[in-house]
């Protein structure tokens, strides 16, 4: 790994530390490991109005299987008690689990999916049909695993970059000819991106959003590496005294912007 992107990691793994210690003081806490913490407000909208709407059994990662020799031993359990914000409707796990365990070292592979290799190869030619990136242009893949759906888009003369941090997975995607950066995707990453490379014209993340905790700061990321974002910005920012019909096309394309 690169040196800005551990200390990109070390800062995340900081920060975590940092919400750990709300976990001392939360009613959870002794039904939980110090892996993880519960979140006092909804991870879509940061309201505190949440109810618990299917209590499961705490359960091991997920793909975690043990090999014979580590049959007799215990793995580690994990709150899955879904909540739902009465205030956005998103349903969601309060209990952030830290995503070094999570991701590091995962192990599913996309191309192991029956069919979902073909679907990709279809999805990169709907995507291309529709936008018409200019050959050349870049396109990044939030958990892009193996580089399954990238090495389509390669394949219609587009650059390319993965973001995974399942680093085992990353490395192999980039030894077999799509480049992958061994990270989380944040806004830090998403600026480091634009500076070395330059925007974006399509950024996907398939399977990926609903896994996020912060989702606020990869949306911000996502945009910053978007070029026609940037480009609506410059345009709105250039109506310093609207008409009524000028400020109601800025409202659409701030919407547009911000992917709404
Ligand atoms: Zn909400």
């Amino acid at each position: 790994m690169r040196p800005d992107s551990a200390s990109s990691v070390a800062r995340e793994s900081t920060q975590f530390s940092g919400l750990l210690n709300r976990v001392e003081t939360d009613e959870m806490a002794t039904e939980m490991s110090a892996d993880v913490f519960r979140r006092s407000d909804c991870r879509l909208c940061g309201s505190t109005d949440r109810e618990l709407v299917l209590p499961l059994v705490p359960t091991p990662v997920g793909e975690g299987y043990a090999t014979a020799d580590r049959l007799s031993d215990v793995q580690p359990c994990y709150p899955m008690d879904l909540f739902m914000c009465r205030a956005c409707g998103h349903a969601e796990f309060p209990d952030v689990i830290n995503p070094e365990i999570l991701y590091r070292n995962y192990l599913y592979q996309t191309s192991v999916s029956l069919g979902l290799v073909e679907h990709f190869r279809g999805y990169a030619d709907e995507v291309v049909r529709l936008v018409k990136p200019a050959a050349g242009s870049l396109v990044i893949d939030i958990g892009s695993n193996d580089g399954s759906l990238l090495k389509f888009f390669k394949g219609h003369a587009l650059r390319v970059l993965g973001v995974d941090p399942a680093q085992e997975i990353a490395r192999g995607a980039t030894e077999a000819g799509v480049e992958t950066l061994p990270d989380f995707f944040t806004l830090d990453l998403a600026r480091k991106i634009r500076r070395e490379r330059g925007p974006a014209t399509l950024i996907t993340a398939n399977n990926v959003f609903a896994n996020i905790d912060g989702l606020v700061d990869v949306a911000a990321g996502i945009r910053e590496l978007l070029a026609q974002a940037r480009a609506d910005q410059r345009r709105l920012d250039s109506r310093l005294c609207p008409t009524p019909e000028r400020a109601a096309e800025s409202v659409a394309i701030s919407r547009r912007a911000d992917g709404a």
